[in-house]
This record gives C-alpha cells, structure tokens and sequence, in this order.
C-alpha cells in the first residue's frame, strides 16, 4: 500500500493519498486549507507517484478538511465521498464553524464560493464499497461534527479519522474524544492510535493506525 500525504499550509491538517501503489489509481482523505488551495500541491504528490485520483473522501465537513475539494475536483474529476449530516457543509461551511473565528477570517480572506463538487456522494453507516482496489468501511461517529465518520481501509489495516487532538480548544478535543468514543463503543474496535503521523508541530493530527 502507497501512502503519503500532504501537510495543509493552515491547521497543519494532513490530506491522505493512497493507493495500492505507485502508478494505480488512489484515494484522496481531507483535502484542507492551503494558499490559495492546496490543489497544486496534491497534483504535485500524485505525479510524484504517478497516481491516477479517483475519489475523495471527507471525514468531517469542517473547513480545515474541505476546503480544497471543489477546486481539486475541478482539477481531477472524480467522486467526493461525505455522510448525508455533513453534505450541507460544503456549499455552507460556517453551519458548523464559530461566527467571526478564525475559519470565518480565513473565508473572508480567500472569497466564499462554496458549493458542492459535481458529484457527491452520502456514505451509508457500516457498508463497505471499493475504490481504487481498497476495500474502505465507513463507520459514522457523530460529535465532532453531525456527520463525522471513521474509514476502515482493507478491514482495519488502516483506520482514518479527522481531527483529533486539538490542543488549543477544549470542546475540539472533548467532541473528538466522542467521535472516537461512539464509533469505539459501536463497533468494539480500537480507534486509538498504535502508531501517529504526525504533522510537523502538534498543531493538528490527522492519523492512522497500522494492525
Ligand atoms: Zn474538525
């Protein structure tokens, strides 16, 4: 398995890129926020790999793991995976963001023309489909936001979640800690971290765990 990934320019979130390996077809995971997107530089990554993107897949629908997925899907045509409860985000991104906070700063910033990629699709709780050659298991776990979701790649030999430490903010950290709670207690399986990847401060994580 090819995985690599993308260090968003703001919150530091990381855009997964994976595939069965190089020159195949992959899967994008959380493309964030970058200057003015960070389409450049997930194109650039793929080519490094020779990777053919195929689909992209949302954990959350908050600003810091969406924000480039109009554009990157503009740039590569391909499907953009996110649950029913999180589908609003992406044509209205403040419906889970603090008024005047730093995301709504960002917004102004760099314009607000949010709507939905071309094709959107809602993932069902507990299916399994494949793209790519993965076989990926989403797994809802509300509480971070509405429509959080956990992915399982190939049976949990790769487990994906979106935020989940912020060291800064007390309720990020606390509805994380749900999220990752719910979808623990639901399905019995540990989403705990055995191994982190982690982006270059402690800013943000956005991990995997390897079985
Ligand atoms: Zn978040």
């Amino acid at each position: 398995m090819l995985i690599d990934r993308v260090v968003a320019a703001y919150f530091e979130t990381n855009c997964w890129i994976m595939a069965t390996g190089a020159g195949q077809e992959a899967i994008i995971v959380d493309p964030g926020i970058g200057k003015p997107n960070l389409v450049k530089s997930i194109v650039e990554k793929v080519q490094e790999h020779n990777l053919k993107p195929v689909a992209v897949l949302i954990t959350h629908g908050h600003l810091d793991h969406m924000f480039s997925v109009l554009p990157l899907t503009k740039e590569i045509p391909m499907r953009t995976y996110i649950t029913g409860s999180d589908r609003f985000l992406l044509s209205d991104p403040m419906g889970a963001l603090d008024r005047g906070g730093v995301s709504q700063q960002l917004i102004s910033a760099f314009g607000s023309n949010f709507k939905e990629p071309d094709d959107v699709v809602e993932l069902e709780d507990f299916s399994h489909f494949e793209i790519a050659g993965l076989d990926i298991g989403p797994i809802f776990a509300p509480g971070h936001t509405k429509g959080s979701v956990v992915f399982t790649v190939n049976d949990e030999q790769l487990n994906f979640r979106g935020c989940s430490i912020c060291w800064w903010d007390w309720k990020d950290r606390f509805t994380n800690w749900i999220s990752r709670r719910y979808a623990q207690n639901l399905t019995g399986k540990n989403f705990d971290t055995t191994r982190w990847l982690k982006c270059p401060t402690w800013a943000w994580w956005a991990n995997y765990n390897r079985h």
